[in-house]
């Protein structure tokens, strides 16, 4: 193709709907006529290597949009709308005929070339064949599951999910949509299993890494058994890109919050569908379509902005998990009951090991048991105001370190007694390690905050 300068590398096509005066639909081209609903999103337009198993060098497999003028970065495609030469054409569009894949675009809220563009980054760090990017994590999770389940349909869960996550499938679906859902313990594979039900159950979600307990997930086990009753795992990746590859290991979708690590700016809500090119095309239906109808739309000026954050999160990711680990290492030693699947004695450590892409760690986050709200409350108190160690806050995947009470604070949606049931401590301190500073100025603070608070440390 004229423009291509290295695969891989597609040089802007000339705007080819203005200079030739018409519609360019490569009349000459076999696929033309035989385009009739052709997919929206097809495969091939998505550029994605099919034998990385590293994100990154997926990522850098991946198609590189330049610039209207031949930008390095992409242009930001900022209209609502799109016109036509021919008004032909926009009947051939709305029949499915014509679709992004061939540069073809009706309206920003289904498709836009610019939150495109930050999909196909998507869907490549996650290997999956499509994504779709969306107004925020909780819009990506509740737009799966409505196009997954239907009224009366049934989902089984992991009881320890993030707090909006939790409500959504307690009280919103059940009430809204009668869309309800069993909650396991997603380590105890005999009750995943034998709360499927064939034909019931259509959807097995799971965290990769769950919040706020860092439980990890068994993907490929949790993809054989939702397979066997013809249900589909969704796994929700927020905590760990980079680190696991849920839809490498068997998972058919992966969700993200892309308003914790990989926008890393704590100034961006989004969110993120990744799948396979039927379900993403499926969301996108102009009749049947989550996505298309209850309208999450990501503004293209945000996609614009995120696109430029996807290169540096593997670096961002390996500083998080590298600090994460030698806190929690240290902590542990000075006898804090300290939460980390990185450390050898959690009882997850070998199952992430076996799960994990090389040379990411074992993710950023990680939990102090303080026991009580009291004692968690003083820690955090010091640590901010005394040390200067990181904000309380909620949220993760920010430059800074930001620490929160769990069972007070993002996980309030649950009550006592499930919040028991998903072994959130009421003195559960989740941080979610910044990389800020360097690592010994860092733990000087931390160790500080400890030592005028417990005595906890001492040597
Ligand atoms: C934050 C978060 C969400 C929700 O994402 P938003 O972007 O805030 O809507 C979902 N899942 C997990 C694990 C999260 O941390």
């Amino acid at each position: 193709m004229a423009g291509t300068r290295a695969p891989g590398f597609v040089f802007p096509k000339p705007n080819k709907k203005r200079t030739s005066g018409a519609d360019d639909v490569d009349c000459g081209d076999a696929r033309a006529h035989n385009a009739s609903k052709k997919s929206m999103l097809s495969p091939p337009a998505l550029g994605l290597g099919t034998c990385c198993m590293d994100p990154a060098a997926a990522l850098a497999n991946a198609r590189h949009e330049f610039g209207e003028h031949g930008g390095v970065n992409m242009s930001i495609e900022a209209s609502a709308t799109f016109t036509v030469m021919e008004p032909e054409t926009m009947r051939r569009m709305f029949a499915g005929e014509l679709g992004p894949d061939r540069d073809f675009f009706i309206y920003s809220r289904h498709f836009n070339p610019t939150v495109l563009n930050l999909s196909r980054r998507m869907a490549a760090l996650e290997g999956t064949e499509a994504a779709y990017c969306t107004a925020s994590g909780m819009s990506a999770i509740s737009s799966v599951l409505l196009q997954l389940c239907s009224s009366g349909g049934h989902v089984v869960a992991s009881r320890s999910l993030y707090g909006g996550t939790h409500a959504l499938l307690t009280h919103f679906l059940p009430r809204a949509c009668n869309i309800t859902t069993t909650f396991v313990d997603i380590k105890d594979l005999d009750t995943v299993k034998n709360a499927m039900v064939q034909g019931k159950t259509k959807v097995l979600f799971t965290e990769s890494i769950s919040n706020p307990t860092l439980t990890v997930a068994n993907i490929p086990e949790l993809s054989r058994l939702a397979h066997d009753k013809g249900v589909t795992l969704v796994v929700d990746n927020t905590f760990a890109p980079m680190v696991l590859s849920p839809a490498r290991l068997g998972a058919d979708v992966v969700v993200h919050s892309i308003s914790k690590f990989i926008s890393g700016g704590a100034d961006i809500i989004a969110g993120a569908v990744c799948g396979p090119a039927k379900l993403v095309n499926s969301m996108m239906d102009l009749h049947q379509g989550s996505l298309m109808l209850l309208g999450p739309t990501m503004n293209p000026k945000v996609a614009f902005e995120l696109s430029e954050r996807i290169p540096h999160l593997g670096l961002r990711m390996k500083e998080h998990c590298k600090r994460a680990l030698v806190f929690a290492t240290r902590l542990k030693k000075a006898g804090m009951k300290v939460v980390y699947p990185g450390l050898e004695d959690h009882p997850d450590h070998e199952l992430l090991k076996s799960m994990a892409n090389e040379d990411y760690g074992y993710g950023g986050l990680m939990c102090i048991d303080m026991e009580t709200e009291e004692r968690a409350n003083k820690l955090m108190h010091q640590l901010q105001n005394y040390a200067q160690f990181g904000f309380v806050a909620v949220s993760l995947g920010y430059y800074e370190t930001l620490m929160s009470c769990s069972g007070s604070s993002t996980s309030s949606e649950l009550n006592a007694e499930e919040k028991a049931f998903a072994g959130i401590s009421p003195g559960l301190v989740r941080m979610s390690i910044g990389y800020v500073g360097t690592l010994d100025q860092k733990w000087a603070q931390l160790e500080k905050a400890l030592n005028c608070q417990t005595q906890l440390i001492q040597y």
